[in-house]
């Protein structure tokens, strides 16, 4: 195709959350909006959150304590977030025919727990404000003329022209979305300072083969200890998800990053306790009751009735223990401590972090410093805008990140449209 010049009031570089959110805003505000997506549909990785639910925000309503999620970024976040809350967010989408619910830990996911659903509010608001969208359309490059930006390149060298782009292509975490660090290189290109990403939230790894055994199996409920030198450096109760490769779920990946900087002074040791509230005397005294009514049964008949049956054979398995095969009615004093403590203190070694494949969310991005966030502008081209994982701020799982574009989205999207 050869190269073709189509003009817009506002070009927005990535069809995710907060591209969906900022081209939806500037449209109703009657700006004329083109979205420009690589993929072939849009939104691939808003499809992936929540496990398919969709933690849409975090339901904590006071802005001041929500932004302690945020670190260092916080101090940034006040401006955007005084214009779109969290409460905002549940306006937005529950005007919209959403109703959203919360769950443990102030987590809010639609009331139909489909991520399918958020996406259709998305691109019907879209729709209604007649947003052009181009798929299968991946921007190369972007023009500048001193300090304005004024076209982008996209495949086929087709050129579009606009007033202001917007770069919402998203950080490096699974970048089988299509997150594949484009963004940054264009604002590298542009002059800005971007800091290298690695993944943030992401899952562990280890060796330990039992940990692998165990792959598909949640423990609800229990304690994590991460250990260096003997000494206890993190510690951590809730849900652990065992898997092929290590270990997941939320306190998990909330973790990652922390462990990630144990790691670079050495080895780190991950320790469960199975009875976080149970001490080990009393931990004894229950084993020793399940003992006494199985005498005549084998140790692999009789732990499964006090813990998942699949755990319980790995445990009994373990060097220190080698218990499976052994009537209940021989397990010396010793042997029953040994395995008492071993409940307490399961341990294995993390050998790392997964990469970016099974990241949820990395750092690195644009730095905040090069960013007005009163309007999401860069401070460099006053009709460039940046928006969600673009942005180097670092958060937990909980919904926190969604909600950065929501707000991020539509206060560009407001700025833009009240330029017209
Ligand atoms: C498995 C998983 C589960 C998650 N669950 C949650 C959750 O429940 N709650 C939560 O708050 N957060 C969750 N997150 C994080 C959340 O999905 C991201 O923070 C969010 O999607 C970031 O949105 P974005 O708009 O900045 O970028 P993205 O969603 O990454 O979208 C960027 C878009 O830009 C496109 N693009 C890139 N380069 C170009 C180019 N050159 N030209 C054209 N298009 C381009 C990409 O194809 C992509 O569609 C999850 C992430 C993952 C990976």
């Amino acid at each position: 195709m050869g190269k073709r010049n189509e003009k817009y009031d506002v070009i927005v570089i990535g069809g995710g959350p907060s591209g969906m959110m900022c081209a939806g805003r500037a449209a109703e505000l009657g700006a004329n909006v083109l979205l420009l997506e690589k993929n072939q549909t849009l939104g691939n990785k808003l499809m992936l959150t929540g496990g398919g639910r969709c933690n849409i925000t975090n339901a904590d309503f006071d802005t001041n304590s929500f932004l302690n999620n945020f670190g260092d970024a916080k101090k940034y976040l006040h401006s955007p977030f005084s214009q779109f809350s969290v409460e905002d967010t549940f306006d937005f989408f529950q005007n919209r025919n959403l109703p959203l619910v919360t769950e443990a830990r102030n987590r809010v996911f639609p009331k139909s727990q489909k991520v399918q659903d958020v996406f259709d509010v998305l691109t019907t608001y879209m729709k209604e404000g007649n947003v052009t969208i181009l798929t299968n359309t991946r921007v190369r490059s972007i023009e500048r003329e001193e300090q304005h930006v004024t076209a982008v390149i996209a495949s086929g060298r087709r050129e579009f022209t606009a007033d202001h782009i917007v770069i919402a292509t998203g950080g490096l975490a699974a970048p089988e979305t299509g997150a594949t660090g484009d963004g940054m290189t264009f604002l590298e290109d542009l002059g800005h300072t971007v800091e290298a990403s690695n993944p943030n939230l992401v899952p562990l790894t280890t060796d330990a083969q039992w940990v692998h055994n165990l792959s598909g199996i949640t423990w609800s409920f229990m304690k994590i200890r991460f250990v260096q030198n003997d000494k206890t450096q993190i510690r951590k109760t809730g849900k652990i998800l065992f898997t092929h490769f290590g270990v997941s779920g939320p306190l998990i990946i909330n973790s990652a990053s922390e462990v990630k900087e144990l790691l670079k002074t050495g080895p780190v040791e991950a320790v469960i306790d199975l009875f976080p509230d149970t001490d080990e005397p009393t931990l004894d005294k229950k084993i020793v009751k399940l003992l006494d009514k199985h005498l005549d049964k084998k140790m692999k008949n009789v732990l499964p009735e006090m813990i998942f049956k699949n755990v319980a054979l790995e445990i009994l398995e373990l060097p220190n223990l080698q218990l499976s095969e052994q009537n209940a009615k021989f397990i010396t004093r010793e042997e029953r401590k040994n395995l008492v403590h071993t409940l307490k203190n399961l341990t294995f070694e993390i050998t790392g972090t997964c990469g970016m494949d099974k990241a949820i969310v990395a750092d690195g991005g644009i730095d905040l410093s090069e960013v007005d966030f009163k309007n999401m502008t860069s401070r460099k081209y006053s009709n460039l805008y940046l928006l969600g994982d673009i942005l180097n701020i670092n958060r937990p799982s909980g919904g926190f990140s969604l909600q950065l574009c929501w707000t991020t989205g539509f206060v560009a999207g407001t700025d833009i449209g009240n330029k017209k």
